[in-house]
């Protein structure tokens, strides 16, 4: 298809060279396989992307992600213990029912001074575990958005059934599609509605290559970045796309 068959038809913004819309690549929980297969994939395609980390593993590679950071990759906040729903067996210790707003927000910034410490870098946006954003149960229930919108550029959500306005998105949560398991052929619908309507897809996921079920094929990715690069899409950190669009629509 011609470049002009896919112009933004989104005329109140423009993506930076030209772009028809920009795509975003992050990855949650620091799997070891981010490490040691992704970040060299990523590197060799030229493709920067967020790597929203969980503290124990990202621990056990903290050179490697000093060197990722200092290569143009974005590592941002992911809780200290990744509270999620109850209703996940793993989860019951760190309960999103069970949590207050006091209790969010200490552990987020306990988050994001680990990681200054590691790697010397302060995270500026921040991944809602498994794409939950409340704490409490019934009607004492309350969202921790504000905390995220207070202390972060950015909050990307998971598994959402849409991609980014940047005309309109709350970038405290901005929407964002899993990548894990999909071959090529089931994303690019997503990239082509993007760049018809000029909007940000963002795209998440876990591992990167082998066998476990939260995995991101490597050859998607490399056919993404083929793509993407094909049809003059920006593809950049979750980190970096949020600022351009807060400068250019001012909030
Ligand atoms: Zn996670």
């Amino acid at each position: 298809m011609a470049l002009a068959a896919t112009a933004p038809k989104n005329k109140a913004f423009a993506w930076p060279k030209e772009c028809a819309a920009a795509v975003s690549l992050s990855f949650d929980d620091a799997r070891l396989t981010q490490v040691d297969t992704g970040l060299p994939l990523l590197d060799r395609l030229g493709v920067k992307a967020s790597f929203y980390v969980s503290l124990y593993a990202f621990n056990q590679r903290v050179e490697q992600w000093k060197k990722a950071v200092a290569n143009g990759h974005e590592v941002g906040n992911h809780t200290v213990h990744h509270p999620c729903s109850g209703n996940f067996c793993w989860a019951r210790e760190h309960a999103l029912e069970d949590y207050t707003l006091k209790q969010m927000e200490e552990e987020i910034l306990e988050a994001n001074r680990q990681i200054e410490v590691a790697i010397g870098v302060r995270p500026v946006t921040f991944a809602y575990p498994c794409g939950q954003t409340f704490v409490g149960r019934g009607e004492k229930t309350q969202s921790y958005v504000p905390i995220v919108a207070r202390h972060f550029l950015a909050g990307r959500g998971f598994i959402t059934e849409s991609h980014g306005d940047p005309t309109f998105c709350d970038l405290a949560q901005i929407p964002a599609r899993g990548l894990d398991t999909l071959t090529f052929d089931q994303v690019q619908p997503w990239i082509d509605d993007a760049a018809k309507q000029g909007h940000w897809l963002n795209l998440a996921g876990h591992e990167i290559g082998g066998g476990h079920p939260q995995t991101t094929r490597p050859e998607t990715l490399e056919a993404i970045a083929a793509y993407c690069r094909q049809k003059n899409l920006w593809v950049d950190t979750v980190a970096a796309v949020s600022a351009y669009v807060k400068k250019v629509r001012g909030f």
